[in-house]
């Protein structure tokens, strides 16, 4: 295995990650609220992940990567108490079932994450999948003595954590004062709760919320931060090596995840805390609210009033390779052209060096220049995932594939090059190449009209009795393997 280097938040350092029980690595991510389509920031974020659980698999680790799905418990606002669940609040504004809009924006968000072709997670556990393992933590925080229950509402104790674990707001990096100031800002129900720091972690259901669950303490349903701790710990353990997240989910949502399992488990869950940085629109933060809004599928088919031509989910994802996770990202229509055209320069480098062919006679500073971009780009790689650091190194070398220098490389040397490029860039970074997989598209097209000529030309044999022509045609399609099936309304085909 390699040195990796990895941020982590906790120390607010690069540290060496060392996986506890190597070569498994656990990694949990906390996935979409899913009441609304994914954003472009969200898809930062997930793409990021995706791009770090590539390169762990790439390393040789065996990893178990956990995000979930939040279908419960995120309210408006995302306060703890008091408000609208985002995921009620749709469904009666969209007149459908609570699970009708989970379906829906689930199957959304599946698809963006393909068209962005990020992997699927090994695990995605929803929060209304576990409520019986959310119920227990509540009740084992009750038992070691961290929550109280207050009207059927059970709250998290933090002056009692605050008092046994002082580290509590060490990832964040804010102090217990500023912490309970922010908290007095947004505190709707203080009466209910012992300590403006304290969260809800069970909570009593309005009578006209529309997810709810019996629990002992009341009819209601789990707080938001709770799932996170519930699904990490049932399928990665107490403590497990990876947990990443978007900055904003920082506080409250994570602290809160660590005050909960120490409050269950008596420790920590995460060791290493990774976050992505977010992303801004010509310098402005993206909101709806104000229309500082495009979301993805206006970005990929042009039709949004910011940028003046569509760009495609690659050029996208480009642009996100081109910055460090942890810088901010501010979408342009400059950068974005740039990013496009930079994109399919290198699919197209990538091309010319697959054509190359080793010299009969090596130069040994041809050989030497790969060694070098091969060391370098692990190197960048290993520092905290520094995926412009290693396309930068890519267009580097770019020139030395185009003017032939490279093709006087040995055999060796010159396949080192052509592993290492088709690593980065479609097993690590999960890019593809757009333009083949268009041909791919025209090429399903043609086939599917050539076939139903013939289709109709057998059809004309066999209204000929002419059955010879028509079994000719059959076979033949067959032999090819593409298998005709008859039916009353008239033949179709498939490929066997
Ligand atoms: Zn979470």
């Amino acid at each position: 295995m390699q040195h990796l280097h990895v941020f982590n938040s906790l120390n607010r350092q690069k540290e060496l990650f060392e996986p506890l029980f190597p070569p498994r690595v656990g990694m949990y991510v906390c996935g979409p609220t899913v009441y609304n389509d994914v954003h472009l920031g969200n898809c930062r974020t997930f793409v990021s992940f995706d791009i770090i659980y590539r390169y762990l698999l790439h390393l040789g680790y065996k990893v178990r990567y956990v995000r979930n799905i939040t279908d419960v418990g995120h309210l408006v606002g995302d306060t703890d108490e008091g408000a609208e669940s985002k995921v009620d609040k749709q469904a009666r504004l969209e007149q459908k079932e609570p699970m009708e809009i989970v379906q829906h924006y689930t199957n959304g968000f599946h698809q963006m994450m393909q068209t962005l072709r990020t992997l699927p997670p090994s695990i995605e556990p929803t929060a209304t999948g576990h409520l019986l393992e959310q119920i227990e933590m509540v009740q084992a925080i009750l038992k070691n003595g961290y929550a109280y229950i207050n009207n059927g509402t059970v709250y998290f104790d933090t002056a009692k954590l605050i008092a046994n674990f002082p580290d509590y707001g060490k990832l964040s990096g804010k102090k217990v004062d500023e912490l309970i100031a922010e908290s007095r800002d947004n505190l709707k129900h203080q009466s209910d709760k012992r300590h403006p720091t304290d969260f809800a972690i069970w909570i009593k259901a309005d009578p006209n919320h529309l997810m709810k669950w019996q629990s002992e303490w009341s009819l209601g349903f789990p707080g938001w931060h709770l799932e996170c701790s519930a699904m990490s710990t049932k399928y990665l353990g107490k403590e497990f090596d990876l947990h990443g997240g978007g900055m904003d989910l920082q506080f409250p949502h994570h602290e809160n995840e660590i005050a909960q399992n120490i409050g269950a488990c008596g420790n920590s869950p995460a060791r290493y805390w990774l976050h992505t940085n977010m992303m801004l629109l010509n310098g402005r933060k993206m909101s709806k609210s104000d229309g500082n809004n495009v979301m993805p599928k206006e970005l990929f088919s042009g039709n949004n009033g910011f940028f003046s031509q569509p760009y495609s989910p690659m050029s996208f994802k480009f642009l996100l390779l081109q910055t460090h996770y942890r810088s901010t990202l501010d979408l342009t229509e400059g950068g974005l052209e740039s990013a496009s055209k930079a994109y399919q320069r290198l699919m197209k480098l990538y091309q010319t060096l697959l054509n190359i062919s080793p010299a009969a006679q090596p130069d040994a500073a041809a050989d030497a220049e790969i060694s070098l971009f091969v060391k370098k780009a692990a190197e960048a790689m290993n520092d905290d995932f520094n995926t412009p650091e290693v396309l930068s190194l890519m267009f580097q070398i770019a020139p030395r594939i185009n003017d032939g220098f490279i093709a006087k490389a040995s055999a060796q040397q010159l396949d080192a090059l052509k592993t290492s490029f088709r690593q980065f860039l479609f097993d690590i970074f999960g890019l593809y190449d757009e333009t083949e997989a268009d041909s791919q598209h025209q090429d399903s097209h043609l086939l599917a009209a050539t076939l139903d000529l013939i289709l109709k030309m057998r059809a004309g044999a066999r209204a000929r009795k002419d059955f010879a022509t028509s079994d000719l045609i059959r076979d033949n399609l067959l032999s090819i393997g593409i298998q005709i099936k008859d039916s009353k309304t008239g033949a179709t085909w498939e490929k066997i």
